[in-house]
């Protein structure tokens, strides 16, 4: 049997494990320096970019094991598979 971990595809942390998302993701978000942070909307590009790609699943890349929601949060990081800059 499937664990719960396993079941979803292409979902982002906050998406399949919200707790998870908040315990681990939301804080370190708040960390970020202004100076370093993407702006919302190429944020939000960038996850759209993430959430239709196969190598998404519970919220990590695949390609690199990044979450992707802290990734794309950096404004000089980029998808390893230059799907979003
Ligand atoms: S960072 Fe790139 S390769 Fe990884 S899930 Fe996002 S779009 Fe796909």
């Amino acid at each position: 049997m499937q664990s719960e971990k396993t079941k979803c595809k292409r979902c982002l942390l906050r998406e399949a494990f919200p707790e998870d998302y908040e315990k681990y993701v939301a804080g370190l978000l708040l960390k970020i320096p202004e100076n370093a942070k993407t702006p919302n909307a190429q944020y939000h590009e960038r996850l759209d970019v993430c959430s239709a790609c196969d190598q998404l699943q519970n919220g990590t890349c695949m390609g690199c094991g990044c979450l992707v929601e802290l990734r794309a949060a950096y404004r000089k990081e980029k998808c390893p598979f230059q799907k979003w800059a």
